[in-house]
């Protein structure tokens, strides 16, 4: 890693960060990177990603990106978590073994409850089951073993949630009926998202670049259209859904859009800051991609209530529908502020870790306050 000895701290990638750290298991191969960035809010919560980095430098710029983000994401979403995220570098194909994982959950262990850990890229299922035997501090566990499972069927469920308030503040009521939503994108989240759609009659297209996906959401809905994955957003509609890849609001491709508003499942949707203010020079509604996509960790939030109560998918689901509200504070904060409702997300979720904050300062018993 190109980072001078003395200067890591420094780093613009961990600056300001809580703490990252880095677990080494040489008989294993294990190279991982927990990075935790903010924990006022609770624990640091977010997946690990296991992937093929070119450099470390690259690791640590990407575990810390996905790290803050997570913050802000527990934050406007109501939830008692902090923002956290871990990296294991190589690829999962070749490098996976149970020692491994095992070894990467010794490590978490060893973080005491200030990280927990829930899949993502490269990492399955399997994966947090191995991870539960070796520590407690783990998420998103087979529901067989008391977890909440696959994340995506929540998260597809707050998208349509999202949607609700979407065409509420567009068309005065929260209804797809008849509204034409291209979804780009048609894995986990998408395809469940298609259901939902297809259930509110809504008119739908999708795309997608793998075949297969697409063939399997037509088998299920032979009323639905397909389209080309590059033209995917310039598509005539109510709504794009991304639902893929992040990036996809950009200079070239916010004055091709060809929709009311935008609102999916893709994480870093905008590819830069300033394509929030060219979606609303363009006139498009954009519900901030983490406000949106957030079911999934509302969802497993829900294994950890505060009661104690063991997970409930209703009472989960419940929480996730109450996307729907968030999203119509954010586009009341940027209306308040005649700013971009991504702006408005993060001045929400600012706010509320500053008001937590500050109520722990006050001490409540010979313990430390957090
Ligand atoms: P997935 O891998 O199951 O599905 C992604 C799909 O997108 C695949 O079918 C893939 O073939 C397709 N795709 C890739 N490149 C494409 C392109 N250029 N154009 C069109 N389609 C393309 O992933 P997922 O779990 O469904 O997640 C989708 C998105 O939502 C990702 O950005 C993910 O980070 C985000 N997200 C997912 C969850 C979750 O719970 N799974 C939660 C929050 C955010």
């Amino acid at each position: 890693m190109a980072i001078e000895a003395g200067s890591v701290f420094a780093h613009a990638a961990v600056e300001g960060f809580e703490q990252v750290a880095f677990c080494h298991h040489e008989p294993t191969g294990l190279k991982a990177i927990i990075a935790l960035h903010s924990t006022v809010l609770g624990p640091g919560l977010g997946g690990t990603r296991f992937w093929p980095y070119a450099t470390e430098a690259e690791a640590v710029a990407d575990v810390c990106r996905l790290a803050r983000g997570m913050t802000y994401k527990h934050a406007v979403s109501g939830l008692d978590a902090g923002g956290g995220k871990a990296v294991i570098v190589g690829d999962p194909r070749t490098l996976r073994s149970e020692g491994l994982i095992r070894a990467y959950a010794r490590f978490i262990d060893g973080l005491g409850g200030r990280y927990l850990t829930a899949e993502d890229v490269g990492t399955t299922q399997a994966d947090m089951d191995l991870i539960r035997t070796e520590t407690p501090y783990v998420t998103g566990a087979s529901e067989s073993l008391g977890g909440s499972g696959d994340p995506s069927p929540a998260t597809a469920w707050g998208v349509r949630c999202a949607l609700d308030a979407v065409a509420e503040r567009l068309w005065g009521a929260p209804d797809l009926a008849g509204r034409h939503v291209v979804v780009s994108g048609v894995g986990k989240v998408g395809a469940a998202l298609v259901d939902h759609l297809v259930e509110a009659d809504a008119r739908v297209t999708v795309a997608d670049i793998s075949e297969r996906a697409v063939l399997a959401v037509v088998a299920r809905h032979p009323g639905v259209a397909v389209v080309e994955p590059d033209k995917a957003h310039a598509v005539e509609c109510d709504v794009f859904s991304p639902c893929a890849l992040g990036a996809v609001l950009s200079e070239a491709t916010i004055p091709e859009l060809a929709c009311a508003a935008v609102c999916g499942s893709a994480n870093n949707q905008l590819a830069t800051a300033a394509d929030g203010q060219r979606l609303i020079d363009h006139g498009v509604l954009y519900a901030p991609d983490y406000v949106a996509n957030a079911g999934g960790v509302i969802n497993i939030a829900e294994e950890r209530h505060p009661s104690g109560a063991p997970y409930d998918r209703d009472r989960a689901w419940a929480r996730v529908a109450g996307i729907a509200d968030t999203v119509r504070s954010t586009f009341d904060r940027a209306e308040a502020d005649g700013t971009t409702p991504a702006e408005a997300a993060d001045r929400l979720a600012e706010e509320r870790i500053e008001a937590v904050a500050s109520v722990r300062r006050i001490r409540t018993s010979n313990r430390e306050t957090p």
